[in-house]
């Protein structure tokens, strides 16, 4: 069972009273009073294994019950992160203090995953590299990516310049030169190996972008493929091929033949999504091939909370429309905060 991330920051003032106790009480409690920011960033609540936590499973539509899409593999007490869609520092705290998920204390989190750069996915980013840094962060933050990852990371960091000289310069104190992000453009193949876990990027199609990825994890005890945005493809099924969990995007047949929405005005939806997205009824295909432990479906055009949303789908007519589409597999529609 894990700690939750109270239980281990009490467990830490604990063992550092005692040690406190031998350089002397007023320390102690000044300590207590103003934790540093080591003592605050928890780390490492699990023993072993693999845990899958949709921090987001939303898209643009700032739907305020489905953040933007982040997913956490978290292996060992250690995060890896795919896409950094807005609200994703706040999701992966909810996690470390809800879920009792210590590596997803913001702090905690230093390698991270990027689909694509669409602003749904990367909205969270700045988020991302400066609210740990202020917080505590001191190691580089690794960010792998497509092309222009590299001009998007640099861009941010000019964009909060001044915040960052008057946290560094000012009386925060800040280590200069301690906020640092290190972005790694790839391409297609393993791109990240540690003790814990192999990535593997495969190619996906969204569109007109020119280059947009899926990744595979690999762990001692699981396999997890992560789709990003994209149409059906036969790259997706190789990368899964009886995969553990398969977590894939779907558009609702019921939201693509609705004639009225109120975004994307004289957009032709049904032509976008065709060329950008994958239906329920050709996801329901595309599993029937690449036969996942468990298929989990995010980033698709539902609401928790129907009646206040005209011409939402509901995660009932996105389990049938799979179901309709002859998948009998295990399937579950992702919400934010659930780990698997
Ligand atoms: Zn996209
Ligand atoms: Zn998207």
């Amino acid at each position: 069972m894990n700690r939750s991330c109270k239980t281990y920051r009490l467990s830490i003032i604990v063992r550092f009273w005692i040690r406190s106790r031998i350089i002397g009480s007023v320390l102690f409690l000044s300590v207590v009073i103003f934790p540093p920011p080591s003592l605050v960033v928890a780390k490492d609540i699990r023993e072993s294994g693999t845990q899958l936590v949709l921090l987001g499973t939303g898209t643009p539509n700032p739907d305020p019950d489905r953040s933007g899409p982040a997913t956490a593999v978290v292996v060992n007490g250690s995060a890896y992160l795919v896409d950094f869609g807005p609200g994703v520092v706040r999701r992966a705290s909810a996690a470390c203090r809800d879920k009792g998920i210590a590596a997803l204390d913001p702090g905690n989190i230093k390698v991270v995953f990027v689909t694509h750069l669409h602003s749904d996915h990367t909205a969270g980013y700045p988020d991302l590299v400066l609210t740990p840094w202020v917080m505590g962060r001191r190691v580089p933050l690794e960010v792998y990516g497509p092309k222009g990852i590299k001009s998007m990371t640099k861009h941010i960091l000019a964009a909060y310049q001044e915040d960052i000289s008057i946290r560094t310069l000012g009386m925060e104190n800040i280590p200069p030169d301690s906020l640092k992000v290190n972005a790694h453009e790839i391409n297609t193949g393993v791109i990240y190996k540690d003790a814990n876990v192999t990535v593997t990027a495969f190619p996906t199609r969204h569109g007109d972008w020119k280059e947009t990825y899926g990744y595979r994890f690999d762990t001692a005890d699981r396999s997890i493929v992560i789709s990003g945005d994209t149409v059906p493809l036969q790259s997706t099924i190789d990368a899964c091929r009886g995969c553990d969990i398969l977590v894939h995007e779907a558009q609702t047949m019921k939201y693509l033949a609705s004639p009225r929405r109120p975004s994307l005005q004289g957009t032709d939806f049904r032509a976008y999504a065709e060329k950008y997205h994958t239906t329920t009824l050709q996801l329901a295909e595309l599993a029937k091939k690449a036969k996942p432990g468990l298929l989990i479906l995010y980033h698709n055009p539902i609401s928790l909370q129907p009646k206040r949303k005209l011409f939402a789908s509901t995660p009932e007519d996105l389990m049938n429309e799979i179901r309709t589409g002859g998948y009998s597999g295990k399937v579950v529609v992702g919400r934010d905060l659930d780990v698997y």
